[in-house]
């Protein structure tokens, strides 16, 4: 469960970092991690759209400039996109400089204040540095979407059993994630509606 869900002392190493909102309301977040690609974000867009959800697409620079066009279309059907670095960096071993010059590439593609480090890893340094211009979201349910280890069903139960009020939700538009994702999104959808959650969007003001 330290996957799925991450623990109070994993949390504490963040301060500040935001992995859950409002506990008070039946209310979570959709986000969706290491896009954009043709092969899975318009599919993504298209689930969202039926069933009239905004979600917040944590975007890899990268990503975002070879496929202009598919991160147009996040933007243009009304979803947020935050920074998920240019090239999906990850480890606390990086120079703080070479994060933060990969963040600020991918910052000039993307331009929002909101970003996810990858992995949920980053030097401490660029941690506090970052938390001046941005607003870090980090999650509190990882679906595990892009483990082979995992069916649909199993990612559909992680969503079941660690959802709660305010949970943030991560979700991947990969390659990776591709196989459990085309039946594992819309259940838990499904699920998540039938027990009363709406789905909210994250303050990036
Ligand atoms: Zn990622």
């Amino acid at each position: 469960m330290f996957i799925e869900q991450p623990p109070f002392f994993f949390r504490m190493l963040f301060p500040g970092a935001c992995w859950r909102i409002d506990k008070s309301r039946k209310q979570v977040y959709l986000t969706f991690d290491d896009g954009p690609i043709p092969e899975v974000t318009p599919w993504v867009l298209d689930v969202l759209d039926s069933y009239q959800i905004k979600a917040c697409f944590f975007c890899v620079g990268d990503n975002v400039k070879k496929y202009p066009d598919i991160y147009r279309m996040i933007i243009d059907r009304g979803h947020q996109v935050g920074n998920h670095t240019y090239s999906h960096l990850h480890g606390w071993m990086l120079s703080a400089e070479k994060y933060q010059r990969n963040v600020d590439e991918a910052d000039t593609l993307i331009g929002s204040r909101l970003f996810r480090p990858p992995h949920g890893h980053l030097p401490m340094k660029c941690f506090f540095q970052l938390k001046a211009t941005y607003k870090v979201i980090m999650w509190d349910v990882v679906t595990r979407d892009y483990s082979k280890r995992m069916t649909a069903k199993g990612v559909f139960n992680v969503v079941r059993r660690y959802t709660r009020p305010g949970s943030i939700i991560v979700f991947h538009d990969s390659m990776r994630s591709w196989s459990r994702l085309q039946t594992a999104l819309p259940k838990s959808i499904e699920w998540l509606k039938a027990q009363g959650y709406s789905f909210g969007r994250i303050d990036d003001e």
